[in-house]
């Protein structure tokens, strides 16, 4: 699972009365990825088994930093309250065997608190998760490395073009950053999230004709709910 916002409550009703048992992925802390969370139901109770991984910083373990915003009095419990057998894990830079994937995190510019994209692959495919963003803020080489060649790239695309000044003043990405990093990547698919609150479903339809019109490789403008399949394309026969 990649971060845990409210959504994460439709993942129980999806795993009809089964516990989850598997990793979950926090990007960052902020609170559109993490308040699902504690009201992730499937994850809250004895049979659950969930492994969570979170950028390490201020020498806080895992447990701490998630304590911050969950525990009273914002929330009535801190994580260790959590029913099952939860673990938290506070993740340096690397590469690591989470879940049965192989995982690299690496670090993103954005604002306020360490944050993380993740690359996530096994032989079938691959895929590159930075939901937050600000590429225009600088891209390393190892953030240019994370995104290279993946088969789908989920990336922030919050704002538009002529709300450039806003986006580098709130760490995201416009449309334009995350088209010119993926055609840079060579990735398969682009995938555009992390839409502004305020973007009405026509206002993502128009953005979706404009992106489709002029994008030159193939771009997803993310609603609820979608199933993206993530596969490494067929080698072409010599
Ligand atoms: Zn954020
Ligand atoms: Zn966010």
């Amino acid at each position: 699972m990649l971060d845990a916002g409210t959504g994460l409550r439709a993942l129980t009703d999806r795993l009809h009365g089964a516990p989850y048992r598997g990793a979950v992925l926090l990007t960052h802390l902020h609170w559109d990825h993490m308040q699902g969370l504690p009201f992730f139901v499937a994850g809250d109770r004895d049979d659950a088994v969930v492994q969570v991984c979170l950028p390490a910083q201020d020498g806080h373990d895992g447990r701490e930093l998630l304590a911050r915003s969950m525990s009273p009095p914002s929330f009535p419990i801190e994580p260790g309250g959590l029913l099952g057998g939860w673990s938290f894990d506070a993740l340096d830079e690397g590469s690591y065997g989470i879940a049965g994937w192989h995982v690299r995190a690496c670090e993103v510019a954005h604002k306020g608190g360490r944050t993380f994209g993740y690359r996530i692959e096994d032989p079938t495919g691959s895929i590159a998760y930075l939901p937050d963003h600000a590429p225009a803020a600088g891209c390393s080489t190892e953030l240019r490395d994370l995104v290279a060649g993946v088969d789908v790239l989920v990336h922030d695309a919050q704002f538009r073009h002529s709300e450039r000044e806003i986006a580098d003043r709130f760490g995201h990405a416009t449309i334009n950053d995350a088209i010119a990093l993926a055609v840079e990547a060579r990735v398969g698919t682009l995938v555009l999230t992390h839409h502004a609150p305020g973007r009405t479903d026509d206002d993502l339809d128009e953005i979706a004709d404009e992106v489709r019109a002029s994008s030159p490789l193939p771009v997803v403008v993310a609603r609820e709910s979608d199933t993206i399949i993530v596969r490494r394309p067929a080698a072409t026969p010599a």
